[in-house]
């Protein structure tokens, strides 16, 4: 699902997912934070994997 960004400085709508600057006043989008967010989403889930696992291996043992 694609969803218009706002560029922070200009005020135009970026379609691009993969944009990081805008493609109207170049300025930078800071995605970094989407994307940190992104990698903290994914660290959860790692972390809940190797709970799981832990949690299997105690059940086992
Ligand atoms: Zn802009």
């Amino acid at each position: 699902m694609q969803r218009p960004i706002q560029c922070p400085h200009c005020g135009n709508d970026i379609t691009d997912e993969d944009a990081l600057l805008c493609l109207f006043c170049g300025e930078s989008l800071k995605r970094e934070i989407g994307v940190l967010g992104k990698l903290r989403a994914n660290g959860i889930i790692i972390v809940f994997l190797v709970l799981l696992a832990f949690a299997l291996l105690a059940v086992f043992l």
